[in-house]
């Protein structure tokens, strides 16, 4: 069995091979799904048309017809190395955020989503989502510039990243918002503390270009405790009580409860 993390990337399969030959290979290994990436090349005695249909149809990436020298095997595993670099690249495009190179906002929800189902299952399982957006960053943006402004969602990202731990997530969810799940807490304290030193972090001055500037963000918090059935609604109430808590000021945090889109929010 393969696991994903420890798959080969590259893998050079003979056609013929005792018990198990090189396309019955490739066919398992796509099948199985383990090593989406892998690049599977097979050498093949008879470089016959049927055959190479045969092995792409089986999920080869690639062949090379016997005998052949060692530089057209170098050739053949450069073009597949670089396949495999330009994957990853696109898979890591997909799952980080470029500039912070935290998780971006899909696999915030993916992560989210397991965590919503593992306290629906356990009732003893907790955890929180904290929604914040950095107060007044346009003034930042149009007194600095947008590339300072940029060095400062750097800096942020860095700070919040040193606040949680290892177990918990923090992750760019776009703009100047941010978004950090605490994994399996024992209470609301946990959370309420994270969030205290989140502002003291922030609130020491960055030096960029000789600079001092410090920024606060304003934090809404959600609950597992309060029964969620998806991710988009625990987001939607952090969401609102970060909103709440800009109403209040800035630079504090709200903890969400349904009365806020009655009475606080004015829905
Ligand atoms: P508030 O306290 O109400 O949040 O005020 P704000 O000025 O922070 O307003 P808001 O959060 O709505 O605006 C965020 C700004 O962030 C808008 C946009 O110009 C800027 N922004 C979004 N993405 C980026 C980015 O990648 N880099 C930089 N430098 N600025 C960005
Ligand atoms: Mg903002």
């Amino acid at each position: 069995m393969l696991n994903s993390e420890e798959a080969p990337l590259i893998a050079i399969l003979d056609w013929m091979m005792p018990k198990m030959d090189g396309v019955e290979v490739c066919r398992y290994i796509r099948k199985q799904n383990k090593a989406p990436y892998i690049y599977m090349i097979l050498l093949t005695a008879s470089g016959g048309d049927d055959n190479i249909i045969e092995g792409f149809k089986a999920g080869a990436d690639d062949y090379i017809t016997k005998p052949f020298g060692a530089h057209e095997l170098e050739m053949r595993l450069g073009v597949g190395r670089r396949i495999v670099e330009l994957e990853e690249q696109l898979r890591r495009q997909a799952l980080y955020d470029q500039l912070t190179t935290l998780p971006n906002r899909s696999q915030f929800v993916r992560y989210l989503d397991r965590l919503v189902l593992r306290s629906q299952v356990h009732n003893k399982y907790k955890f929180a989502v904290l929604f914040l957006d950095i107060d007044r960053f346009k003034i930042i943006n149009d007194s600095l510039g947008h590339i300072v402004g940029d060095q400062i969602i750097i800096e942020v990202a860095k700070r919040l990243q040193s606040c949680v731990r290892s177990t918990d997530m923090a992750a760019r969810f776009g703009g100047d918002e941010f978004v950090i799940l605490l994994d399996d807490i024992s209470d609301i304290n946990y959370a309420t503390c994270i969030a205290d030193r989140i502002q003291e972090k922030l609130s020491m001055p960055f030096n960029l270009n000789g600079q001092d500037v410090s920024t606060t963000v304003s934090i809404g918090i959600a609950q597992s405790v309060t029964g969620y059935s998806s991710s988009k609604d625990i987001l939607r109430d952090a969401d609102s009580a970060m909103y709440l808590a800009k109403s209040r000021g800035r630079a504090r945090y709200e903890i969400f409860d349904s009365s806020i889109y009655t009475r606080d929010l004015g829905a």
